[in-house]
C-alpha cells in the first residue's frame, strides 16, 4: 500500500464524461489498497471565463476579489468529482485550500506557499476516505483566499505530496508525458521515460508548458517523485527524478519560447560603467534581462544587445529612451519578431560536440542565428520567429 497524490488538469475534468473517466482512475487506485489524495484544477476554460466575467464588471478589480472569484473554479471541480465517486459507492470528501491548511503569503494572484499543515487530510485518510483537494488556492494570514498563479494546481499537488511524504505524485494531463519537443511542431517527438528535475526545470521555464515551474522546484527541493501521464490513455508516463538511469541521448528536449524581444543599444562609449548604467535603468523598472551580448562598434564605441520578455519590450524601450543621455547611446533598435530555441540535456556536460551538432542543423535549415547563450545543461539561440518551427524540426532530426 502506498500514499499517492494525483493531480488532474482542467482538460481532464472538462465535462461529465471526463469526470467519470477520472473518477474511474481515482477509485481504481484506491481499490488497489492505496491512500489517495487528489488535487483538481478548474474545468476546461473556467478560469479564463471567470477572468473575462470580472473584466465586464470592473476592468481594474482588486487582486483580493480576483482570488475570491478564481478560487471558485476549483471548488466546482472537487464537489462534482466527489459526487461522481459517491455514486460509485466509495467514501470520499472534498476540501478547499483553507480546510487543508494551505498557508500562503498575501500576494494575491501569485501567492507563495508557506506551509501545508494537512492535518485534516491525515484524519480523512485514516478514515480510509478518498480526499479531493481544490488546487491553486490557499489562505493567508488575514484568513483571505489567495491563488498561486496560473497553472498553480501542479504546485498544490507537489506541496501536499511533500507535506505528507507521499510515495508518488502523479500529474495527469492531456498528453502522455514529457516529449523531446512539442508534438504539434514535430510529429516524430518521442515521449521520455525519465527526465531529471534540472532538465525539467529548464524545459518548464523555456515554455514547454507541461508543468508549473514552481512545482518542479518544490519537487526537487523535497525529493518528491513525480510522474507526468495521460488521463486519457492508461500507460506509464514520464518520471521526473534526481538522476536518470542511462543517458541514451545527448539531449532530452527542445523548447521554443516566443515571449522574447531583443533590444540593441548602438554606439555606447567604450569605457567602464556603461553596462552598469544600462542594466541599472532596467532593474529600477523591474525588467528581467535574459541573454546579453556585447560587441565592438566603430570608432571606439560598443554595442550591447539583450533580450527581455515581450511583455516588457515597450517599457524597456521607453525607460532607456528617457535615460538616453545618462546611458549614452546613439541609437536603439527593438525587435519582437524573434523566438528562443533551446536544447536541454544533462548529457551535454559529458558529451562534446553538442553545440556543433545544433549549429549544423541550423545551417542545414538555413536559419540565421541572432544570439547564442549557454549554461551547463542548455544551449539557446535566438532566431527569427518565422524560422523557429523549422529550426526545431531540423535540430530534432539531428539529435533523435
Ligand atoms: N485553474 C488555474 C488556471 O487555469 C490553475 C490550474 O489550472 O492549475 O490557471
Ligand atoms: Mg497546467
Amino acid at each position: 500500500m502506498a500514499l499517492i497524490v494525483q493531480k488532474f488538469g482542467g482538460s481532464s475534468v472538462a465535462d461529465v464524461e471526463r469526470i467519470r473517466r477520472v473518477a474511474g482512475i481515482i477509485t481504481d487506485t484506491y481499490s488497489a489498497g492505496n491512500d489517495v489524495v487528489v488535487v483538481l484544477s478548474a474545468q476546461g476554460d473556467t478560469t479564463d471565463d471567470l477572468i473575462e466575467k470580472a473584466a465586464e464588471i470592473n476592468p481594474n478589480p482588486s487582486k483580493r476579489e480576483m482570488d475570491m472569484l478564481l478560487s471558485t473554479g476549483e471548488q466546482i471541480s472537487i464537489s462534482l468529482m466527489a459526487m461522481a465517486i459517491e455514486q460509485l459507492g466509495l467514501p470520499v470528501v472534498s476540501l478547499t485550500g483553507w480546510q487543508i491548511g494551505m498557508q500562503t503569503t498575501a500576494d494575491y494572484g501569485n501567492a507563495r506557499i508557506i506551509r501545508v499543515t494537512a492535518d485534516r487530510i491525515r484524519t480523512e485518510l485514516d478514515r480510509r476516505r478518498i480526499v479531493l483537494v481544490a488546487g491553486f488556492q490557499g489562505i493567508d494570514k488575514y484568513d483571505d483566499i489567495t491563488t498561486l498563479g496560473r497553472g498553480g494546481s501542479d504546485t498544490t499537488a507537489v506541496a501536499i505530496a511533500a507535506s505528507l511524504h507521499a510515495d508518488l505524485c502523479q500529474i495527469y494531463t492531456d498528453v502522455e508525458g514529457v516529449y523531446t519537443c512539442d508534438p504539434r511542431i514535430m510529429p516524430d517527438a518521442k515521449k521520455l521515460d525519465e527526465i531529471t528535475y534540472d532538465e525539467m526545470l529548464e524545459l518548464a521555464s523555456l515554455g514547454a508548458q507541461v508543468l508549473h515551474n514552481r512545482s518542479v522546484e518544490l519537487a526537487k527541493r523535497y525529493g518528491v517523485k513525480l510522474e507526468v501521464l495521460s488521463s486519457f490513455v492508461r500507460k506509464p508516463g514520464t518520471q521526473v527524478k534526481e538522476v536518470v538511469k542511462v543517458e541514451q541521448t545527448k539531449i532530452s528536449g527542445i523548447a521554443k519560447d516566443t515571449n522574447v524581444a531583443r533590444i540593441a543599444l548602438i554606439g555606447l562609449r567604450d569605457e567602464p560603467g556603461v553596462a552598469f548604467k544600462v542594466f541599472r535603468v532596467l532593474s529600477r523598472s523591474k525588467i528581467n534581462v535574459d541573454i546579453i551580448l556585447q560587441s565592438i562598434g566603430r570608432d571606439g564605441t560598443k554595442d550591447i544587445s539583450f533580450t527581455v520578455a515581450k511583455s516588457d519590450m515597450e517599457l524597456a524601450e521607453k525607460v532607456l529612451r528617457e535615460h538616453k543621455d545618462e546611458v549614452g547611446f546613439e541609437d536603439i533598435s527593438v525587435n519582437g519578431d524573434i523566438a528562443k530555441v533551446s536544447i536541454v540535456g544533462a548529457g551535454m556536460m559529458t558529451s562534446p560536440g553538442v553545440a556543433s551538432l545544433m549549429f549544423e542543423a541550423l545551417y542545414d535549415a538555413k536559419v540565421n542565428i541572432n544570439m547564442i547563450s549557454t549554461s551547463e545543461i542548455k544551449i539557446s539561440v535566438l532566431v527569427p520567429v518565422e524560422d523557429a518551427d523549422r529550426a526545431i524540426a531540423a535540430i530534432h532530426r539531428k539529435f533523435f
